[in-house]
Parts: C-alpha cells; structure tokens; sequence
C-alpha cells in the first residue's frame, strides 16, 4: 500500500462525533508514550500528523485518519499513564469499550507494546478486551532499535506469552528511529483490508 493521501477527519470523545459512514478502519491502541503517533506518523509519511506527545497521556480523544479517500486509521486514546486522575481513567474505558462494541466498519485493533517490557496488566486488559469484542490478535512491539537481534526472539516470546497471544496471531516489531518494520505492518493493512 502506499499512502497517498491522509487527513484527520474526526475527533471524538463520545459516539456522536464518530464519522457516519461505515468506511474500514482500522485502530491502534496502546500505553502512552509506547510510540504509537510516531509510527502513525511513520505510516503516514507526515512528521506530525499524529502529535508526538511531550507530555505522555494528555490527548484524550479519539483521532481518526481518512487515508486514500479509501479507510480509516484509528487512534485511540493512550492507557497507563501514572498522573492522570482516577475519573479521567474511567474515562478512558468508557471511551475504548464505547468505541469498540458495535463499530460496524473496525476491521482490527492493532496493540503496540514496548518491545523491551514485559506487557503490563492494562496490556493484558486491553488484549483481553479485544478478545472479547471478537478481534483476534495483531501487535506491533515498537522500539526495536533499543534491542539487539538476538533479544528480538526472547522479548517477542515474552510479549506472546504474557499477552497469551495463540500461535497464529501476529507479532511485528518496528522501529520508527530505524525505520523498520512498517513495510511489514502495511502488508498486513493491504490484507486486511482486502478480506
Ligand atoms: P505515544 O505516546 O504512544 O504516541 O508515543 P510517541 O510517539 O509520542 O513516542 C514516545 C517517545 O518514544 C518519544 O520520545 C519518541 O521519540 C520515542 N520513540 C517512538 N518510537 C521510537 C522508536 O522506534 N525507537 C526509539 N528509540 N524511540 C522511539
């Protein structure tokens, strides 16, 4: 795929602000500051279309990508973030579970976690949400630049295992500092949006 053209279309915190029609999309979820709108960003082929966050866990909305004219990439909302408020988390899950149940044109959810770290229990709640909502798994394991290629197959294994990934889902790392990786994840796009 090669991405012509994207523009932020929609910024949501609650259903009534979500584009209409049921163009394919596909979103991202993942911590803050785990390295998604650097790899947004990366995709897209713009240096700031997603905003690089200095102060991790501040965007707190839903930011949806027209790309092509043809399907929608989905930011949600950065999770894990230790300075924001208890309501402000409640928040967040609404947000998600509101976004996720019954979204007629979401294709996927693509998790990115930190290569380095064993996920965490929000990792693990929001794999689980997924599950739940009936997506099966796809992650992105972002950072790669910061291990070496012979940690590469230990920290995947550690992320399948910890996420309880099955042995068909799929694990890519990436790394935007190296601009690895991405070829992969927009094969992976391509597909998903032909099924
Ligand atoms: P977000 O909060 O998930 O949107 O994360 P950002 O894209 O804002 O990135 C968080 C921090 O990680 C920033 O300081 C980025 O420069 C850094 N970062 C993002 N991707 C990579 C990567 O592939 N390699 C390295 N080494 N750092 C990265």
């Amino acid at each position: 795929m090669i991405i012509k053209k994207a523009e932020l279309v929609a910024t949501a915190v609650k259903k009534n602000q979500y584009p209409e029609d049921d163009k394919k999309e596909i979103a991202f979820a993942g911590r803050s500051n785990v390295g998604k709108s650097s790899l947004l960003n990366l995709l897209v082929n713009r240096r700031n279309l997603a905003r690089v966050s200095g102060s991790p866990g501040k965007t707190r909305t839903i930011n949806f990508y027209e790309i092509n004219e043809e399907f929608r990439i989905v930011d949600l909302p950065g999770y894990g973030y230790a300075k924001v408020s208890k309501s402000v988390t409640e928040n967040w899950g609404e947000m998600i579970e509101g976004y996720l149940a019954g979204r007629e044109g979401l294709l996927k959810v693509v998790q990115l976690v930190d290569i380095r770290h064993t996920p965490s229990a929000q990792d693990v709640q929001m794999y689980q949400w997924l599950r739940h909502y009936g997506f099966d798994g796809i992650v992105v394991a972002t950072k790669a630049d910061k291990i070496s290629r012979n940690e590469m197959m230990k920290c995947v294994g550690e992320i399948r295992k910890t996420l309880g990934l099955s042995p068909e889902d799929k694990v890519i790392p990436v790394s935007t500092l190296k601009r690895t990786g991405y070829d992969k994840l927009l094969e992976e796009l391509d597909r998903l949006l032909e099924e």
